[in-house]
């Protein structure tokens, strides 16, 4: 069974998500480190709990999801995985963001694996399913491990929200389709860990969620 534990970082507060198993191997998803602290608070939970990183996940490329990936392959020597169509399709609106953030470094990765629905990653003894689903980003990916019923969905299904859709390679239509045909099947029982706020579950969006509510 994976264990998880939640952290918030960075002016935009996305949740960077570390999961393990047994084998204490864990995976980093999101890593949105930023602040010197912030790397010091994700580094010293992996030390005192004598985790080994075995892979980086990102579900999409948005700037608040990658600020930190760099830093945790600088650490761990890990090369971050993810949708590389989702990277091309953030990196052409990057200019415009680092210029509105003061930011001077390229934060979408320059290396990586490519990543795409139907796949698998595996860290520990624990395999997560690779789903497509995108809608709030070009080639949005989410995690899930069936054993324990966890889901890591990024930006796409939130607490009683959903993703925005006005960023390039978003659209509400697409979005919906996500939601409704990779995520609700998954069962109702299922957490969901968003890439922003507080965790749900797939019975709850199902039902009480405004955007996708009564499919
Ligand atoms: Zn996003």
């Amino acid at each position: 069974m994976i264990q998880y534990r939640k952290f918030i970082f960075n002016p935009f507060a996305v949740n960077t998500y570390v999961l393990w198993d047994e084998t204490h191997r864990c995976a980093i998803i999101d890593p949105g480190m930023v602040e010197t602290r912030e790397y010091s608070t994700l580094f010293s939970f992996i030390e005192s709990n004598k985790l080994e990183p075995e892979v980086l996940l990102l579900t999409h490329c948005h700037l608040d999801h990658v600020l930190g990936w760099e830093g945790v392959h600088k650490k761990y020597g890990l090369v971050p995985q993810f949708s590389f169509e989702d990277g091309e399709s953030c990196r052409r609106q990057n200019t415009q963001y680092l210029t509105m953030f003061g930011l001077d470094f390229p934060p979408i990765p320059s290396m990586g694996q490519d990543l795409s629905g139907g796949t698998a990653v595996k860290f520990g003894q624990s395999e997560l399913q690779v789903l497509d689903t995108p809608g709030h980003s070009a080639a949005g990916l989410s995690f899930f491990h069936a054993e324990s019923k966890l889901l890591v969905s990024g930006d796409v299904l939130f607490h009683l929200s959903i993703g925005r859709t006005d960023l390039d390679g978003g659209d509400f239509n697409v979005l919906s389709h996500s939601i409704r045909e990779k995520i609700f099947p998954l069962g109702d029982d299922v957490k969901v860990l968003p890439g922003h706020m507080d965790e749900t579950y797939v019975g709850y969006e199902k039902k009480h969620n405004p955007f996708v509510r009564g499919y």
